[in-house]
């Protein structure tokens, strides 16, 4: 079933006297459990989109339903809300605590989100048995990561939006990372975005949206194209 409904999205930002169009009349819909990769070249509209999906940024015009529940619609808080319960987020660059411990920096995360699963059912979920007690100094990039994604999943959001999640690391370190949101993809038929230039990341993807300019200038599944309606 559609998870996401997306339509006439326009989002202009205004620097001065000047203003650009980052978002032109997006129209997208997304099933749920699906996984979506996100391409285009730098300036093409991706994080505006993802951060609108997820709340962070707000739109000037069109709709995002959630389930149902148009978040553009929604206030403030109610956008707080809707953060917190139903997204999870994930960088580039992994934004741990550095004086926290691994079991730390997850626990700041479910204490604020009310997570349904342990600290240490989640430190497993992502591979870092036996770490509870590192400090960020003291892991891998791709180790860190995996932090970043504990937390990032602490409420089993339905959506997990990822900008760049690989970017910084080699490309095994990448496929590791690439395999372990496939596991919660599965595991909690979590819907995942993934802004990408990885191309192993795009291949596995159920769904390739490549944005232009702010446009979606192609919308493929299973490598078919889908009919415009
Ligand atoms: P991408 O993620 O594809 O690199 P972005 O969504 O970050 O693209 O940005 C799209 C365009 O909007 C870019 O030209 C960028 O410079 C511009 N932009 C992004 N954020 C802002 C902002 N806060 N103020 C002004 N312009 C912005
Ligand atoms: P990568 O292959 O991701 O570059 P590193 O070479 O950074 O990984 O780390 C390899 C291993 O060494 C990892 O298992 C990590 O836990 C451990 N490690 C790295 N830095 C430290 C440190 N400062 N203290 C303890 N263990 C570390």
């Amino acid at each position: 079933g559609k998870l996401l409904g997306i339509e006439g999205v326009n989002k202009t930002y205004q620097s001065g006297l000047s203003s650009f169009q980052a978002l032109t009349d997006i129209k997208l819909d997304i099933n749920r459990g699906e996984i979506v990769v996100i391409l285009g070249p730098s300036g093409s509209g991706k994080s505006t989109l993802i951060n609108a999906i997820g709340g962070i940024d707000r739109v000037d015009s069109g709709t995002i339903h959630v389930d149902s529940e148009d978040i553009v619609s929604l206030n403030d808080n109610q956008l707080v809300h809707y953060r917190r319960e139903k997204v999870g987020f994930v960088f580039q660059m992994y934004n741990l605590i550095p004086n926290l411990t691994v079991y730390e920096n997850i626990e700041l995360a479910a204490n604020i989100s009310k997570s349904p699963l342990t600290i240490d059912e989640l430190i497993d979920a992502v591979g870092l048995t036996g770490m509870a007690n590192r400090f960020p100094r003291e892991l891998s990039g791709g180790q860190q990561q995996r932090v970043s994604i504990a937390r990032a999943i602490v409420r089993k959001p339905e959506l997990l939006l990822c900008d760049e999640p690989t970017g910084a690391l080699d490309s095994k370190i990448s496929k590791e990372i690439l395999k372990l949101i496939q596991q919660i993809n599965d595991k909690y038929n979590t819907t995942v975005l993934i802004i990408t230039h990885n191309e192993a990341i795009s291949a596995m993807a159920d769904r390739v949206i490549a944005l232009k300019d702010g446009k979606i200038e192609s919308n493929t599944i299973n490598k078919q194209p889908i009919e415009p309606e």
